[in-house]
């Protein structure tokens, strides 16, 4: 072969190589993973502890800031520590009006003023809002300086909010916002938070829904129960079940739900689900209840769960080996310590 033709044949591979390449190294990547944020317990010491949640979710090729913690400071921090550009999200998610949610919104709109923030609608609510002029009642008999706007309302009265020129869109009800993610839209129906707009984020993958869910105050039945419509095979929850003060029957109904009517594959509780019920999914879940403490990243590779197992998560193994430690001692959560302990104070 002269080398005329040798350097064509070396060009050609090389342009077939470039053309294979990007989808061999695509089909290699991991598909994605949650890194927390924010929340009250953590093994990372580089992570600041406060109560709160915030997770930055990279699927589908989106990085997607999901809620923004209690105190700007120490998100501003959180989120230094783990090298997130906040300039470099595709969109960020509040999923409720909860202050231990939106209080880093600032410091997200200090790098990033014009990301695309999806909130709840809610009338007269802290995102802004409006509504037609059309929904109180008018009394045309009056004089018009007894009237509003002189009788003369604009067709759309609007509401401001309290971050005024942010790119807000409210939404409000579930909405597939971007192929495969969709935002579920709940209201609460529980004593103190009745009438709470709630966003959760279901993200639909070829092994099932990933589900964050910021407080889950509408209920993490009724919330799983709508990302089953999107797809019946959930693979993950992560986020905040609100079981903080739950009794344990309650607790026990709620992971029965989980596990046993919506068969939730992995299971990622941090925030408000509470200690108790923490005990009890991982008694539930065993190697599938994945720690998420904050500074942690979960990766979402093929089989959620069975990613750290066979060790090709860097991130989650060292979680899992301190799980398996835990689960190895008698009492692995200290539970039964603590029982003895309450049953041992309730005979003073
Ligand atoms: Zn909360
Ligand atoms: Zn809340």
């Amino acid at each position: 072969m002269d080398l005329r033709k040798t350097l064509f044949l070396a060009a050609a591979l090389a342009g077939a190589a470039a053309l294979v390449a990007p989808t061999r190294i695509a089909a290699a990547e991991p598909t994605g993973q949650i890194t927390i944020l924010y929340d009250a317990f953590g093994t990372d010491a580089a992570m600041k502890k406060d109560w709160g949640f915030s997770a930055l979710v990279e699927i589908s090729g989106k990085r997607i800031l999901f809620d923004t913690g209690n105190d700007p400071d120490i998100f501003a921090a959180n989120v230094k520590a783990k090298n997130i550009d906040l300039t470099n999200i595709d969109f960020v998610v509040l999923s409720h009006r909860h202050s231990d949610h939106m209080a880093g919104l600032n410091h997200v709109l200090s790098k990033n003023p014009t990301v695309k923030i999806y909130a709840p609608r809610e009338g007269f609510g802290i995102y802004g809002s409006s509504l037609p002029s059309s929904f109180y009642r008018k009394d045309e008999s009056l004089p018009p300086e007894m009237r509003y706007y002189d009788g003369k309302p604009p067709e759309v009265m609007k509401f401001g909010t309290a971050w005024q020129g942010a790119n807000i869109e409210l939404v409000d009800k579930t909405t597939e916002i971007a192929p495969g993610i969709t935002l579920i839209a709940l209201v609460s129906d529980a004593p103190g938070t009745k009438e709470l707009k709630e966003l959760s984020l279901a993200v639909n993958t070829a092994d099932g829904v990933v589900l964050v869910v910021g407080c889950a105050h509408p209920g993490i039945e009724k919330i799983v129960e709508a990302a089953t419509a999107i797809n019946p095979k959930i693979r993950l929850i992560a986020g905040g079940f609100h079981l903080v003060v739950a009794p344990d029957e309650v607790i026990a109904k709620a992971v029965a739900a989980l596990k046993d009517t919506f068969k939730v594959e992995n299971i990622a509780p941090g925030h408000c689900t509470g200690e108790p019920t923490f005990a009890a999914l991982k008694r539930a879940y065993g190697d599938r209840y994945l720690y998420a403490g904050v500074g942690t990243s979960l990766p979402l590779g093929p089989g959620v769960g069975s990613v750290g197992r066979r060790g090709e998560g860097p991130a989650i193994q060292d979680d899992l080996a301190t799980y398996r430690k835990l689960a190895q001692r008698e009492d692995p959560f200290g539970i039964l310590k603590a029982r003895n302990l309450r049953s041992g104070l309730s005979h003073l």
